[in-house]
């Protein structure tokens, strides 16, 4: 049946302090379908790009198993454009331009032949538009959620009132200290759980990941990076490696959703070794594959004292 995946396609801007790009691929959808198409396919996408939106791009994501069934073209219309720049330690960034331009009327709408999809990721879009997804499926198994500071500011109780529906939610830790209105974390964590959602992840940039899920927390390493090119769409690669790995093994314990988690980071950590999705459009699953090896040693040591 495949993977449901709904979010931004975009037009990205993206300075660091050692080079930028203009006007390149970029969109939750887009990272986390590329990052999960790795896995399994087909990964369905539900998005909206205006018609100045390149065609090369499209033929790219079809030549990865993406199915564009439900990507929208509106004549006329104006794509989602997004622009940042990132200070020196790459660890943070400044949002310079959110233009949603044809997001601002966009009508999710899931094709039949999706509408039983099980397995689904609502990547970073108005909250709104990730509930109306899933009003439109008949019994979704898996729902692992992203979203990002712009709509925890601005459409709060919108995205609070999904969480109950949503059994995983990813965000960054400054989104998750924003969210719980709470400075540390881990409080954070609880009061985010309290809020409905069954499994929570706290992606903490070069300084690996955090998962919550009942009484368990797990804490991935991060891969140790000497060249970090872009940061842009690591957390939605990550939130693909992560379902799309899942889904593939069809495992939900919280054991394999652990190695899920190193998946993530794997795929966040091929994500920025580039500008955009150039990394990502050239991997293989071998190469992905001695990347988690790596990571699995990364946190390997003998207690035998
Ligand atoms: P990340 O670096 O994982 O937070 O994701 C960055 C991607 O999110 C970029 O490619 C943007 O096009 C996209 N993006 C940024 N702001 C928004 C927004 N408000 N809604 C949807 N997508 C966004």
């Amino acid at each position: 049946m495949g993977l449901l995946v709904v979010g931004s396609v975009a037009l990205d801007s993206v300075a660091t302090p050692f080079d930028k790009v203009d006007n390149a691929l970029g969109g939750s959808a887009t990272y986390i379908s590329l990052s999960a198409s790795y896995f399994s396919g087909p990964v369905h996408v539900v998005a909206v790009v205006g018609d100045d939106f390149p065609q090369k791009y499209l033929q790219m994501l079809e030549s990865h198993n993406i199915d564009l069934d439900g990507l929208q073209v509106i004549d006329g219309g104006k794509t989602f454009r997004w622009a940042g720049k990132y200070h020196y330690d790459l660890n943070s960034r400044d949002t310079l331009l959110t233009e949603l331009n044809v997001f601002e009327k966009f009508d999710p709408i899931i094709p039949d032949h999706q509408r039983k999809s099980k397995f689904v990721c609502l990547g970073n879009i108005d909250p709104v538009l990730q509930k109306r997804v899933l009003d439109q499926l008949e019994k979704p198994q898996f729902v692992v959620c992203d979203t990002m500071n712009y709509w925890i500011e601005g459409k709060k109780d919108e995205l609070v009132s999904l969480l109950p529906r949503v059994n995983v939610l990813i965000i960054n830790d400054s989104e998750a200290r924003l969210l719980a209105n709470e400075p540390n974390l881990i409080k954070a964590a609880k009061l985010i759980i309290g809020m409905g959602v069954q499994t929570l992840i706290i992606k903490k940039g070069e300084h690996g990941a955090l998962l919550f899920s009942g009484d368990v927390i797990f804490s991935a390493p991060a891969y140790p990076m000497e060249m970090i090119f872009d940061p842009t769409g690591a957390g939605d690669t990550f939130a693909g490696g992560f379902i799309g790995y899942l889904y593939k093994t069809q495992d939900l314990s919280v054991e394999n959703i652990k190695r899920a988690v190193i998946y993530g980071s794997t795929m966040a950590s091929f994500c920025v070794e580039k500008f955009s999705t150039e990394e990502l459009e050239e991997l293989s699953y071998l190469r992905i594959q001695d990347r988690y090896r790596e990571f699995l040693g990364l946190s390997r040591f003998d207690d035998n004292l």
